[in-house]
């Protein structure tokens, strides 16, 4: 019978099965970041500990990173420790560290692929839940908690749970203005954000199959916000091309012989799934959120739903729409908005910020919109400048920030103030998450971002292109 991705990585990384029944898994590939470490290599500091394996670890900033004035010390105290207390663990250990200044340094999910540390077969550990985006290579990638990031420090390996596998096939053409956002948003919407649970979702199908990498990023990025805590996609010449001549990747013979391994990582045509569920593409428009959480979504051409057509769910949506200042029934488009951030590991790649410029050049935001871009990384942010990219998005009236999370999360100076509303490009609209505890999120693709920016209220983006 032939096996899952999930099923081969998996075998290949067991260390051995644990009494637990959780399974001792080897990890490939350990991510750090200044906000889930500091706990973890003090830990290791008592202990009398060293880093397992030096060669498998790799540290940059980004949560807490002002993206405009960058100068040290920088004015939030908190941050100013906590990245200090990265570089001297970094410093202390030997952990390589792409930090400020460094032209490799952006957000951890970005920068692993792009550098070609992230690669298909791997396991890939992170302490950030959104570490489900290097599974568009084909790894497994799972975030882990602070006393974990101290585990995988130590010893290279985790005590993990076995997954179930759900394959997801998209079928059919995504429409002009729908985009790879918009198709994930439609999965957690259907399948609901606890409905991934136990699960690994594995994205497949021919719209799947002709998506770049950057698109198969932003849908096993969103894989947590569905409750699947892996997301991934075959590996395929797509992602083999993404990965030639990147800083990390082998070169010459040893990269046709590593594709080679690759490619026989992907799924077998008869490997068997504990569940398939298909979405067809075509039928697809551009989503967005009007509620708390990202399964609260619906087309932008669609009304808010009332309590009563909520079923078991009217409770939580009399409380998100109370919180959200909406009514049922009344159409997401035409909703004002204050904010308009395009960035986050999500969609702040050269490929996202391409198509919202589209949008923007030769026009203006409206007057009273702030708009924001903040590309993933410094590579993002210098490729975008080199295409001319950063001058539209100024001419239009956006800020041009520098690499890092921003407005994902509150964090750093990058924060909603009072209840304002932002249309975000982000993974996360629950109550507080962008730094005011009434701040309003409604998620979006950047193309979209990018449309209500223009109009001060959400649009829809296809009346645009
Ligand atoms: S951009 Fe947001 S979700 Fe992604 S790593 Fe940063 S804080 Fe986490």
């Amino acid at each position: 019978m032939g096996q899952t991705l999930l099923r081969k990585v998996w075998d290949l990384h067991t260390v051995r099965q644990l009494a637990t029944g959780q399974t001792q898994l080897f990890i490939g590939l350990h991510l750090v970041h200044e906000v889930t470490s500091p706990q973890a290599f003090d830990a290791l500091r008592a202990n009398g500990w060293k880093v397992a394996f030096l060669d498998r670890t790799f540290a940059t900033v980004d949560h807490i990173v002002p993206t405009r004035e960058r100068q040290r010390p920088f004015l939030d105290v908190m941050a100013e420790d906590m990245i200090s207390a990265l570089e001297r663990n970094c410093r202390e250990f030997g952990v390589r560290l792409a930090g400020l200044g460094d032209d490799r340094q952006g957000i951890v999910h970005v920068i692993g692929p792009e550098l070609g540390l992230t690669q298909p077969g791997m396991t890939i550990a992170c302490g950030d839940s959104h570490t489900s985006t290097h599974g568009a290579f084909g790894s497994v990638a799972f975030g882990i908690g602070t006393s974990q990031v101290r585990d995988v420090l130590a010893s290279q390996c985790l005590a993990i749970e076995p997954m179930k596998v759900r394959r997801i096939r998209i079928n059919g053409t995504l429409p002009r203005g729908v985009y790879a956002k918009d198709v994930i948003l439609e999965i957690i919407q259907r399948l609901g954000v606890r409905g991934g649970t136990g699960y690994a979702y594995e994205y497949a199908g021919d719209a799947v199959s002709r998506m770049t990498m950057d698109e198969r990023m932003t849908m096993c990025n969103m894989s947590i916000e569905g409750g699947a805590r892996v997301g991934y996609v075959n590996p395929d010449e797509t992602t083999i091309e993404y990965l030639r001549g990147r800083p990390f990747v082998p070169s010459g013979e040893s990269f046709e012989r590593i594709s080679q391994w690759w490619r026989s990582m992907a799924s077998d045509a008869d490997a068997v799934y504990d569940d398939d569920v298909e979405i067809r593409a075509d039928e697809l428009a551009p989503v967005v959120t009007w509620g708390v959480h990202p399964g609260q979504s619906i087309s932008v051409d669609e009304r808010v739903p009332t309590a009563a057509e909520s079923g078991p769910d009217a409770a939580a949506t009399t409380d998100a729409l109370a919180y959200m200042g909406l009514s049922g029934g009344q159409p997401i488009a035409g909703m004002k908005v204050d904010v308009a951030f395009v960035g986050s590991c999500t969609n702040s790649r050269l490929s996202d910020l391409r198509e919202a410029a589209r949008i923007v050049k030769g026009r203006k935001v409206a007057r009273h919109v702030k708009a924001l871009v903040v590309p993933g990384s410094v590579s993002v942010s210098r490729a975008a400048e080199r295409e001319g990219l950063d001058a539209i998005f100024r001419d239009a009236g956006f800020e041009w920030r520098g690499a890092g999370c921003s407005m994902c999360l509150g964090m750093n100076p990058d924060k909603l103030e009072g209840s304002q509303v932002c249309a975000s490009s982000s993974n996360r609209n629950f109550k507080g998450r962008q730094g005011s505890p009434t701040g309003r999120t409604l998620l979006m693709s950047p193309a979209m971002v990018a449309a209500a920016a223009i109009a001060g209220e959400v649009t829809d983006v296809r009346g645009l292109l």
